[in-house]
């Protein structure tokens, strides 16, 4: 055969053959396997693919793993960094998802996770507990856009000895390559912009420490999170594109930023690429590119859900899904997703008033976008 494919194909294979007892004894001893797969559990191209480019725009010497959600990555990095009697520290401000890994499922395994605001998270000599291994932090917050101080928080997980993990979702490689900072660990939800196109949900971590790489990837295999061919295929194709997306999202976000900012119906715009947002300058001096991202919130001047209701329901192009970072552009409802589990006067503290609504600008012609958000508004 003399097949010389561009793309590489998608190994639809949970096995692999081995020709001789020698080849099957290398697999087992030699590290990295020989460059050999046996069980797709363990390793296959396909995620190999997936790990060796994110690895490449990150800058992670140490390799990482391809899970099958966002969320099975977080817990191979837990698991690969941590034990029973380790304590972790994040932001207030962190995703549902995470919080619930770590605070529910995680807790009862014997590692604790503890909560403190964002702005006091950098003072970790005094949040800090004897045991605690590891950080973890976003480098924006969902849904108000708070801009973690990457290189500040890194420094300091550095000055105690604690490992710091960054979950980059929202901003990607194309923003930020949080190693460069100093962190330990990132960690993308593959199925928001690295993907991109809202047809897969994969996770990733890589790491800088080769000898963490090769924890995460034991983890990956001994509790089966490794993602499948065919969707580590779509994420690959998927980041083909990545750089140009994350353009043009942040392109049009601007666009629509710029415009509810000045819209009688929106009373406030959370959106990092506004002078007027508070971690503007920090998100300026932070961010690469010139990007500040796809992803905004709204407060309606008329602060209700009766009035998200009305958008919602008007809107062409910014449908109610419960996902983000897609190609098509969607909106989000807060107070009924991500926060539903607090009070009223919890959401109200942390700035979710029942008129807050997120939106995920995607990559459509800006101008469709600006004419459906006023005829929604108006
Ligand atoms: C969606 C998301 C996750 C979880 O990823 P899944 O692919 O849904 O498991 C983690 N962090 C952030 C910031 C997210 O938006």
């Amino acid at each position: 055969m003399n097949i010389h494919p561009k793309v590489t194909p998608i190994y639809q294979t949970s096995v692999f053959k081995f020709d001789s007892l020698a080849e099957l004894e290398e697999y087992y001893t030699v590290p990295g396997r020989g460059g050999r797969y046996g069980y797709s559990r363990s390793e296959h191209p396909n995620s190999e693919e997936l790990v060796a480019e994110v690895a490449k725009l990150e800058g992670a010497e140490g390799g990482g793993v391809a899970t099958g959600a966002g969320l099975a990555g977080l817990l191979a990095a837990v698991l690969a960094t941590c034990q029973a009697g380790d304590h972790v520290l994040c932001p207030a401000e962190l995703y549902g998802g995470s919080v619930v890994l770590l605070s529910v499922e995680l807790s009862r395994l014997g590692i604790e996770t503890t909560y403190v605001p964002l702005a006091d998270l950098y003072d970790l000599a005094q949040h800090r507990r004897p045991n605690t291994k590891l950080v973890l932090a976003e480098v924006l917050s969902n849904p108000l856009l708070t801009v973690l101080d990457g290189p500040r928080l890194a420094r300091a997980c550095q000055q105690q000895g604690i490992l710091l993990l960054i979950d980059s979702s929202f901003t990607s490689p194309i923003l930020t390559q949080p190693l460069s900072w100093g962190a330990d660990l990132v960690w993308h939800s593959v199925t928001k912009y690295l993907a991109g196109h809202s047809d897969v949900t994969a996770g990733v971590v890589v790491a800088r420490d080769p000898a963490i790489g090769r924890r995460l990837r034991q983890v990956t295999t001994n509790l089966g999170l490794m993602l499948a061919p065919l969707d580590s295929w779509l994420a690959v194709r998927g980041l083909k594109t990545l750089r140009l997306r994350m353009r043009q999202h942040s392109e049009n976000a601007m666009a629509v930023a710029q415009l509810l900012a000045a819209h009688p119906a929106v009373a406030e715009v959370f959106y990092p690429g506004l002078a007027t947002h508070p971690g503007h300058a920090l998100a300026t001096e932070q961010l690469l590119n010139s990007l500040y991202g796809g992803m905004l919130s709204v407060r309606l001047a008329d602060d209700s859900a009766a009035a998200v209701d009305r958008f919602i329901q008007k809107s062409q192009l910014f449908p109610l899904a419960p996902s983000l970072a897609g190609v098509a552009s969607s909106c989000s409802y807060p107070t009924a997703t991500s926060h539903r589990g607090l009070t009223d006067e919890q959401r109200r503290a942390l700035g979710i008033t029942p008129g807050v609504v997120r939106l995920s600008v995607g990559i459509e012609e800006p101008a469709e976008l600006l004419a459906d958000l006023e005829q929604a508004l108006g």
